[in-house]
């Protein structure tokens, strides 16, 4: 079961990726912020996990909000909260626009 959320989200303010994920240079190297924040407050990103968020905003930072997953886990999330399909179209229209996902 989820953890209920047990704080507001707190958004990035710096750059963002042309998809609204925060990103900064850590360490001479660009990193996906949430990414960060995860590995700072929570541990490290067990290899091949996305870092989710259980708030489906994408530049939030609160680790509170921040689960390890994979795509699937990220997937099924989307779908509950859209079943309408805009995040897959969003996700594999764009992305993998004249390529079968
Ligand atoms: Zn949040």
């Amino acid at each position: 079961m989820r953890r209920p959320l047990s704080d507001e989200c707190i958004l990035w303010t710096g750059k963002h990726t042309p998809q609204d994920y925060g990103y900064a240079s850590v360490d001479g190297e660009c990193k996906l912020i949430h990414r960060v924040m995860y590995e700072v407050f929570i541990g490290p990103i067990p290899e091949g996990m996305l870092v989710r968020h259980t708030c489906d905003v994408r530049n939030c930072v609160n680790p509170e909000h921040l689960a390890a997953g994979d795509y699937y886990d990220n997937w099924r999330d989307h779908m509950e909260r859209h079943p309408c399909m805009e995040w897959f179209r969003e996700t594999y229209g764009e992305a993998h626009k004249g390529n079968a996902p």
